[in-house]
């Protein structure tokens, strides 16, 4: 079913995802969408921070519900990636690639950071907050200095001004369009997307887990539980956790 959304716009929040979760708590449900200007506490996974520098990129939060099972919300990161890589690819032309777990790259740099969380209440549907932000009108200088070699930003690699609503209307209209497909056609189908848009696809990659190397093969998919499907000299191994990094042309791993 279609997703009507509800705007909830911000000029200075603690953090977009914080919001969503006390605008549950006020009763607001499936479609609403926090949008901020700045983030004051914006946060990526294992508690990372997320820069969110005023007016320069597209900070928002979006409530779901959906009509799927718990189990197959773990899935839902990768229907939000392959979201904002197609909004991205349709707004700006850009190749926008998915990462594992859930990132989105442009040229091998972070354009965005997602982070899921799962709101679990007594007699009430399991809500689903996702974090979203997409680095847009930055430049290099006005990342911080420890960010620099690792983002980018959707001016950085059009050079054009960017009309973040627009982008923000097409990852909203994604996430509607890939909520569904997951609906209907289930996990399998948001698999085939991604797989299409993973830059490690056919690859050779490393995988570090806590600062050691785990393995070394062919990236070739996801798994139902949306671990990396590896292709090993031993065969095939799935990855759970851990940072994935593409063999680069001088034989080491890019980050
Ligand atoms: P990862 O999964 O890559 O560790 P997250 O998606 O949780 O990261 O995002 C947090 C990390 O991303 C931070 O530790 C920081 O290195 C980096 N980061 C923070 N802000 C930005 C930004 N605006 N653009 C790109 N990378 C960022």
């Amino acid at each position: 079913m279609t997703i009507s959304y509800t705007i909830q716009q911000y000029d200075t929040i603690d953090s977009t995802n914080l919001e969503a979760r006390r605008l549950i708590q006020q009763g607001f449900g499936h479609g609403t969408v926090v949008v901020a200007e700045t983030q004051t506490a914006g946060k990526g996974r294992l508690g990372r921070a997320w820069e969110s520098a005023k007016g320069s990129g597209i900070w928002f939060s979006v409530i779901l519900e959906p009509a799927i099972s718990l189990q197959q919300m773990s899935q839902y990161s990768f229907v939000i990636a392959v979201a904002v890589a197609e909004g991205i690819r349709q707004t700006t032309g850009l190749e926008s690639w998915v990462k594992w777990p859930n990132d989105v790259l442009i040229r091998g740099k972070k354009v965005c950071g997602i982070l899921l969380e799962l709101v679990t209440e007594r007699n009430q549907p399991v809500r689903l907050i996702a974090g979203i932000g997409i680095n847009a009108s930055q430049q290099m200088a006005d990342f911080p200095e420890d960010v620099q070699a690792k983002a980018t930003s959707l001016a950085m690699e059009t050079g054009c001004e960017i009309n973040r609503q627009a982008v923000l209307d097409a990852v909203l209209q994604q996430i509607d369009a890939n909520s569904t497909r997951m609906e209907q056609e289930g996990f399998a189908a948001i698999r085939d997307v991604w797989t299409a848009l993973s830059c490690v696809t056919g690859k050779e990659v490393q995988v570090v887990r806590q600062g050691e190397t785990v393995l070394c093969g062919i990236a070739v998919g996801l798994a139902e539980d949306g671990s990396l499907l590896v292709e090993t000299a031993n065969g095939g191994e799935q990855i759970m956790a851990g940072d994935v990094s593409l063999r680069a042309a001088d034989g080491g791993y890019a980050p």
